[in-house]
């Protein structure tokens, strides 16, 4: 079985303090009823020590939000997968739609973040998803078929084991729009057969596939309840332990 996984994305959010409390909040929540749910929070990259310092003894695990796939080096402004991991941080989230639209990120570099995360043992949270034009085009698989493919060359079956795919449709990120739980269950059934398609229906079986796109407490459990639907990526409510902890507790309601 497939274990929830939801995870916040801070973006450039929160102070050191903030973020701090925040991560403190969420780690004292695992409490019986969300045992079935794995939590992640993806802090920016200055606060990953303090937000791992904060949850430690808690099974809340660290994310970073991007990375290089360079080892090291003359690479003004970027991070390294071992320094992301010689902070305690476990996986980082790629292909973000705001790397993808707003720095120009491609699948090409996101393939070699993919690899390089991969290589280093840490989970990727691979984000996909298609523009509202792409939608009203009528164009969204053919969108999502291209950012896996991209994404995940040269991924192997094995290493799949540490991947997670995000569906998030740009149209409904930070918007308040959120997918129906209908075309969100759609277009991770799509995502899901292009998995068996490209490596087995173990795979397919075994890899979670995330939702995310205005999440709140009031529509967690509806999109979390779809058949393929294995958690959320959550930008704006993962901010406060009022919105974030409510979206945990449903994924181990429905769960349990
Ligand atoms: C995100 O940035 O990954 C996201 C889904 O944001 P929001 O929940 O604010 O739409």
């Amino acid at each position: 079985m497939r274990r929830y996984l939801i995870a916040g994305n801070w973006k450039m959010n929160t102070t050191r303090e903030s973020g701090v409390k925040l991560a403190k909040a969420i780690a004292e929540v695992n409490s019986d009823t969300t045992r079935n749910v794995e939590v992640l929070v993806c802090p920016p990259f200055p606060y990953l020590i303090p937000v791992v310092d904060a949850v430690a003894g808690s099974e809340v695990k660290v994310g970073s939000q991007n990375c290089y796939f360079e080892d090291g080096g003359a690479f003004t402004g970027e991070t390294s997968l071992s320094m992301i991991k010689d902070t305690g941080a476990t996986s980082v989230i790629l292909g973000h739609s705001e790397r993808r639209h707003v720095l120009n990120e491609t699948n090409d570099d996101i393939n070699r973040k993919v690899l390089k995360t991969l290589e280093n043992g840490l989970q990727a949270v691979l984000c996909v998803g298609e523009l509202l034009e792409e939608r009203t085009g009528n164009k969204t698989e053919a969108v999502l078929d291209e950012q896996m493919e991209g994404g995940l060359k040269d991924v192997s079956a094995e290493a799949m084991a540490n991947v997670v795919i995000a569906y998030e449709p740009v149209w409904a990120i930070g918007t308040g729009q959120t997918a129906s739980p209908e075309q969100a269950d759609a277009a991770h059934a799509h995502l899901r057969k292009w998995l068996e398609t490209r490596y087995s229906e173990e795979v397919a079986n075994a890899t979670r596939i995330l939702y995310g796109g205005s999440v709140k407490p009031s529509n967690a459990e509806e999109l979390l309840s779809q058949e393929n639907v294995d958690g959320a990526l959550v930008g704006g409510a993962s901010l406060t332990p009022e919105n974030f902890i409510p979206i945990i507790e449903a994924g181990g309601k429905i769960s349990s």
